[in-house]
């Protein structure tokens, strides 16, 4: 079997609070995007979860979290049987684009129906949760309000069909660390509530007004070639630029894709993984 396993952006990204133990509460809004990895998935023979991928840079032992997904799905089943996992990796590695937790949702999907166990998404959004905060968003895809950890996601209306352009500067943040070095009494935080009510109404009207990212105060300081392509995105013709989850990603809403195309190609001449896609 064979899924499609979408990375998201965060159109608003807001942390409320320390947690006693030691996570954040926030308050996000997750967007799906065009942008996929291709998981292929087999029950086999052969005892033992393998995973293979196309892409040198996913551990393919227990730590990826596909593994992790299989492994639940064999141990609720209490199957024996083994399973197989491809990764076709398209979605840039450690990006802020959730390519990790799309393929463990992509795993729990593919398995729930390969080992017949019928449980419905709210159960295996339930159960992947500990695995990664991200998962349940990419089981359950779309446009979402996620709080808490990140866990509690409500589905809200689709958010319309914009044209993305994505570019990951060649630099890796540690999302512990950006959440480490967050001072909450500094920042601007963004307006999601605003934002929930616009794309209730579906109302576009100063929709961009309500887009932040209060992880931009860690990372921009310490990387600033992330300032560096908000700044030329907007000037190469996007509409709105800003950075996806803990970065290091920047993606820019465009016209339509001829207009991302042109600010592309200036990317392109400065960095290997630039990818044009759309909001799904
Ligand atoms: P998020 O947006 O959820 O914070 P990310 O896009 O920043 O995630 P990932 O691409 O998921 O980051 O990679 C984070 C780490 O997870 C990497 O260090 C990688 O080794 C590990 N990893 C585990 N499984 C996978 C996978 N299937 N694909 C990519 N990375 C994986």
């Amino acid at each position: 079997m064979t899924e499609k396993a979408y990375a998201k952006i965060n159109l608003t990204l807001d942390v409320i609070n320390r947690r006693p133990d030691g996570y954040h509460n926030v308050k996000m809004v997750m967007q799906t995007i065009g942008l996929c990895d291709e998981v292929t998935v087999e029950l086999s023979d052969e005892k033992g979860i393998a995973i293979t991928s196309d892409s040198p840079v996913v551990p393919c032992d227990e730590s990826n979290i596909a593994y992790k997904a299989a492994k639940i799905m064999l141990d609720i089943a209490g199957s024996h049987s083994g399973v197989r996992i491809h990764i076709a990796k398209r979605i840039p590695v450690c990006a802020g684009l959730a390519g990790g937790s799309t393929d463990g949702a992509a795993v729990f999907t593919a398995l729930n129906d390969l080992l017949g166990l019928k449980l419905p998404k709210s159960r295996l959004m339930e159960i992947s949760a500990p695995v990664g905060a991200d998962i349940p968003f990419c089981i359950m895809g779309g446009t979402a309000l996620a709080q808490g950890t990140g866990t509690e996601l409500s589905s809200l209306p689709s958010f319309r069909e914009n044209t993305v352009l994505l570019v990951k500067p060649p630099i890796n943040v540690s999302t512990p660390w950006a959440y480490k070095n967050l001072c909450l009494d500094e920042v601007i935080h963004p307006d999601v509530d605003a934002m929930v009510r616009k794309l209730e109404k579906q109302d576009y009207t100063d929709f961009y007004s309500c887009m932040g990212n209060v992880l931009e105060s860690v990372t921009v300081p310490a990387y600033p070639v992330i300032a560096d392509i908000k700044k030329a995105m907007l000037e190469h013709g996007a509409e709105f630029s800003m950075m996806s989850g803990s970065g290091p990603t920047v993606f820019g809403f465009f016209k339509d894709k001829a207009a991302a195309e042109v600010a592309g190609e200036y990317f392109r001449k400065k960095f290997d993984e630039v990818i044009i896609t759309k909001t799904v």
